[in-house]
């Protein structure tokens, strides 16, 4: 039983997750107490219940705690049985992170699985739709575990109603890890903008003030068709393609915030991204650890990322990764950002 402080470190739901991941991957049962001690709501919330049901699941689990609010949570895996699967989170919170919560195990089981996933798909604090298929999925693909993302239906907050489809790949046989070093020329550029269910303006003005600071040329098919009934949201979306890797940031718009500065926060981001070297940025940094974790302890050939920064989310997920994995994270700063080592 591997016993888990869920209010360490970031203290948030991503420690529920990759301990998920992690118990499903290893068959190792977890205690996780204090569960988002961090956060103004602490406990189990729809969607981190969503992330349990779901870990449960597809591993026939032993659970105790799966309630609202509930802080403590008792978890045994069975065997992962990849298949057909359909998770709802019942809200509009996010189900890509119940998406991630799976993806690790099963990827690593013995066949593939076609994932229906229903909730939030432009969440605060969570992967945007784009990101997992965009950056996320390609360097998958890399690792040697496939998967295709389809959104069928964008969700926001408060109306939810998203889906995205996913077909897992098994990769038990094909992991092969690899350095991520640079992240290369930068080949292309996008400037994407989903507003369904707010006036045009808002998302012309959005493109605007975000292609003019990056120097951009703006194409007016950057603002995407959505129906009417995927709202009301927005989200803006810049994709940077490099030779070596793929960065999606997103802002969304709130209200009482101007179009403007969500598209200035939004410029804030991708400056801060470009400024550096590294190959991924903050988002990548510490939701690339786990799969690349797991390829290293298959394969028990090391490997390692830069990145442009390391937050409290990435040092959290590598502290819970070394409880489950025999493996050994090294994060190490250097003249232009910061290295991940990861070893066997
Ligand atoms: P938590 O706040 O502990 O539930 O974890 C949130 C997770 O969502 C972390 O892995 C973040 O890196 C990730 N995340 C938050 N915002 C974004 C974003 N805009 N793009 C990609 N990932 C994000």
């Amino acid at each position: 039983m591997i016993e888990i402080d869920g209010s360490a470190g970031e203290g948030g739901g991503q420690i529920l997750r990759t301990s998920l991941a992690l118990s499903l991957c290893t068959g190792q049962p977890i205690s996780v107490h204090r569960i988002r001690a961090g956060r103004p709501k602490p406990g189990l919330m729809r969607q981190h219940l969503a992330c349990v049901r779901a870990a449960a699941q597809i591993s026939d689990a032993q659970v105790l705690g799966d309630a609202l609010q509930s802080r403590e949570l008792h978890f045994t895996p069975g065997r992962v049985r990849p298949g057909h699967y359909e998770f709802a989170v019942g809200s509009a919170g996010s189900c890509l992170l119940v998406l991630q919560t799976v993806w690790p195990a099963l990827m690593l089981a013995d066949g593939p699985s076609t994932l229906q996933l229903s909730g939030g798909t432009h969440n605060p604090m969570a992967p945007p739709f784009q990101f997992l298929a965009r950056a996320y999925a390609p360097l998958m693909q890399r690792l040697g575990a496939a998967a295709d993302l389809q959104l069928r239906r964008a969700g926001f907050h408060p109306a939810g109603g998203g889906e995205v489809v996913v077909n897992v790949a098994s990769a038990a046989q094909s992991l092969r890890p690899f350095d991520l070093l640079s992240r290369g020329d930068l080949q292309d550029t996008q400037a994407e903008c989903l507003a369904p269910g707010l006036p045009r303006h808002v998302a012309q003005r959005e493109l605007d003030v975000l292609c003019e600071a990056m120097g951009w040329n703006m194409d007016p098919r950057q603002v995407l068709p959505l129906r009417q009934n995927e709202g009301p949201g927005n989200a803006l979306i810049a994709t940077l393609t490099h030779a070596q890797v793929t960065e999606v940031f997103m802002q969304l718009g709130e209200r009482g915030v101007s179009a403007e500065t969500v598209a200035q926060r939004l410029v804030k981001d991708l400056q801060d991204y470009l400024r550096l070297p590294g190959a991924v940025g903050p988002h990548l940094a510490d939701q690339w650890m786990l799969p690349l974790a797991l390829a290293v302890w298959k394969t028990g050939v090391p490997a390692c990322y830069t990145a442009t920064e390391l937050t409290l989310h990435a040092t959290t997920n590598a502290e819970t990764i070394e409880k489950f994995l025999p493996v050994t994270l090294t994060t190490e700063r250097t003249e232009d950002g910061w290295r991940v080592t990861i070893q066997p």
